[in-house]
């Protein structure tokens, strides 16, 4: 039977404090003086993850569906109820909350984790710290990175861990946030520590055409895309986008508070945040 890995990507959008200071310059399509949330690469990391998780085999559970920040408890009682074998949550780190020199990669786990959760720190670590190539600032126990036991890796049944790959409060670690490759090479290399720790092959992706709407469909699909959630969200964050034809993380986060706009599950039929047919077909009556 296949594994199942919970998967959660901390915060919500509006959560207090979790953002980078104002950027200095126009980064991934987010002006210049505007704030990175540290969900808007939470997110973003766990579906590239969920996907990569897939497609090598293992079942997924996640527990952070939508945008929104759900209750802690809410995390950790769903991947206890459904009994997976391994909880990860994927968060972005912050020092000081200004602009400076912290920086690096660390995976947490709880001060009274097992030697289970030591050993997929230790994997899942590893593959982050080769991927991004940055600085390796090892395994740390909760108490000791945030002062307090992290209810999503105290109260989990399962081997469990957090992982922080890089800092939101360093410039040159912040800007990756929103960069979709630098989200997806996060997602696939937690994914081969996953693969290392269960000894499950990890099998590399093969783009097919119709899979995304990020890869193969037109322009002018995106274009209007942007230009219905445009009319769909009027107020919301990150509304208006440009209607550049481009699926970045705006858009893709965009889409997101749609699917919770129209209370759409987003871990049923439109899978992550590939855009379906269900959700063309709604924005076409706009
Ligand atoms: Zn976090």
């Amino acid at each position: 039977m296949a594994y199942l890995v919970a998967v959660d990507s901390g915060h919500g959008m509006e959560t207090a404090g979790k953002r980078t200071p104002a950027i200095p310059e126009e980064w991934f399509g987010k002006k210049k003086g505007e704030v990175i949330h540290e969900k808007e690469f939470n997110k973003p990391a766990a579906e590239y993850l969920i996907a990569a998780l897939k497609r090598c085999g293992f079942q997924t559970l996640n527990v952070s569906p939508g945008t929104s920040d759900l209750p802690l408890t809410d995390r950790w009682k769903a991947a206890n109820a459904a009994k997976a074998d391994i909880f990860i949550s994927k968060h972005y780190n912050a020092s000081t909350g200004n602009w400076g020199n912290a920086h690096g990669i660390e995976t947490i786990i709880s001060q009274y984790a097992g030697e289970d959760s030591k050993n997929l720190a230790r994997l899942v670590q590893a593959e982050l710290v080769q991927a991004h190539k940055r600085e390796d600032r090892g395994v740390k126990a909760d108490i000791v990175q945030s002062g307090i036991n992290i209810a999503v890796l105290h109260n989990t049944n399962m081997p469990a861990i957090l992982t922080e790959s890089g800092f939101m409060d360093n410039l040159a670690e912040a800007k990756t946030m929103l960069d979709p490759e630098f989200q997806k090479a996060d997602g696939e290399a937690t994914c081969k520590g996953i693969c290392n720790y269960f000894g499950v092959k990890y099998v590399e992706e093969i783009l097919t055409p119709t899979k995304s709407i990020t890869k193969t469909s037109p322009k002018e699909a995106i274009t209007w895309l942007q230009q219905k959630l445009n009319t769909a969200l009027p107020g919301v964050t990150y509304i208006p986008l440009i209607a550049d034809g481009v699926f970045g993380t705006r858009t893709r986060i965009a889409v997101l508070i749609y699917w919770e706009f129209k209370g759409w599950k987003q871990d049923g039929k439109e899978d992550g945040w590939k855009v379906g047919p269900g959700t063309i077909k709604e924005l076409a009556r706009l």
